[in-house]
């Protein structure tokens, strides 16, 4: 039959939004009754991290700006041992995925009150989903722990993002969305936030190209990522996702760069399988059909097409192959093994889905 059967439950950090909303974060740490804040970032935004220690003036406890990719374990570990050694309550963590994926690490092994600042479209700050990379491998689960008590999104912060960088980050949010319309947890809800989040999100692209700066369409970008990662956050991740952490964690592909390449073919995958999920992503890129549509969004802003061109070698797309068929999880299509081997064939080429 028709009828749908889920079990739907969302827990949402409480969310302060706005042009210049960084302002608010003392009275942020305030209402989480804490006063100690470790803040965290990447060595490359630490600025805007000790804009931050500023803003929180004596509440600011130290400044960990030692944040990177997948969360590696041994940085977990020091930024944890830091927080401990100075007596932190809090933390503030202002960046993108991977300053988000730090806190959630620390208030894994502490239950810290994390705040999160995002200053890309990744969502994460939106989900229970952690990852930690011990030794090359990358392990992830969900933990109710690991969700930011709030997130400031303020749209001046990502200004600055790098044209490059905002689309494929825009991209990795609408694979959050594109997923939850097929996922076995899907509902109406889920439906209505997907569907707005990839059409808020890609809305926001032409006219990021023509002004990097506007902040109604960063704005707009990073509503579409509270949207898409608040999808991603209430449902089970399908074979893109796989995928995707499988050559990200695999063969070290970066991030938001692979989601953007590996989208459009793994729709191309699903879509007999899965048809009410690609009206809706067509719907609201406004495109005929959902694969071509995201290829021909990415290939207009200048994001890289193929996995060769992002670092991948042809020899192993067998090993990828392989990987993403081993477990077994929810997918609208069945995996077989040789069908999603030419997937990644065709994403290694480059190749335009229908
Ligand atoms: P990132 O956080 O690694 O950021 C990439 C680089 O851009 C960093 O050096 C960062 O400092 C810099 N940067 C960020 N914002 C900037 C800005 N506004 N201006 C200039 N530079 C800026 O990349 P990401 O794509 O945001 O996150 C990727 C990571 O997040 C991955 O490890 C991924 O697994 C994780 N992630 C986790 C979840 C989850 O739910 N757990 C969801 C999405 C992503």
């Amino acid at each position: 039959s028709g009828v749908r059967d889920f079990v739907f439950q969302v827990a949402m950090p409480r969310v302060v939004f706005g042009a210049g909303a960084l302002q608010h974060v003392a009275r942020e740490v305030d209402a989480l009754g804490a006063s100690r804040v470790l803040v965290l970032s990447t060595p490359g935004q630490r600025a805007l991290g000790e804009r931050v220690a500023a803003l929180l003036g004596g509440r600011a406890a130290g400044l960990f700006a030692r944040a990177e990719m997948h969360v590696p374990v041994e940085v977990a570990n020091a930024a944890r041992e830091a927080a401990l050694a100075l007596g932190a309550d809090c933390a503030v963590a202002i960046g993108g995925g991977s300053t988000t994926g730090l806190g959630k690490a620390i208030a894994l092994q502490t239950a810290l009150p994390v705040i999160a600042i995002p200053t890309t479209y990744a969502g994460s700050e939106m989900t229970t989903m952690y990852g930690l990379t011990d030794a090359g491998s990358k392990t992830t689960g969900r933990d109710p722990r690991v969700l930011p008590r709030c997130v400031i999104y303020d749209p001046e912060l990502s200004a600055g993002l790098p044209f490059a960088t905002t689309v494929v980050s825009a991209m990795n949010a609408i694979a959050h969305a594109a997923e939850g319309l097929y996922a076995p947890d899907a509902n109406p809800v889920v439906d209505l936030l997907a569907e707005e989040g990839i059409r808020t999100t890609a809305s926001a692209l032409p006219r990021l190209r023509h002004d990097a700066r506007d902040l109604d369409a960063r704005g707009d970008a990073l509503i579409g990522a509270w949207l898409c990662g608040t999808v991603m956050g209430s449902i089970t991740v399908g074979l893109h996702h796989k995928l995707c952490h499988t050559l990200g964690g695999t063969f070290g592909l970066p991030h938001a760069e692979v989601h953007s390449v590996v989208l459009p073919h793994a729709l191309a995958y699903n879509a007999p399988a899965a048809p009410q999920a690609m009206t809706r992503i067509a719907r609201a890129l406004g495109t005929p059909t959902a694969p071509g549509g995201l290829f021909d969004l990415a290939a207009r802003h200048g994001a890289p097409l193929a996995l060769k061109s992002i670092g991948m070698q042809a020899p192993d797309l067998d090993r990828a192959a392989d990987l993403a068929v081993k477990m077994p999880y929810p997918n609208p299509r069945p995996l077989e093994r040789d069908k999603v081997r030419e997937l990644l064939e065709f994403a290694f080429e480059g190749r335009r889905p229908e």
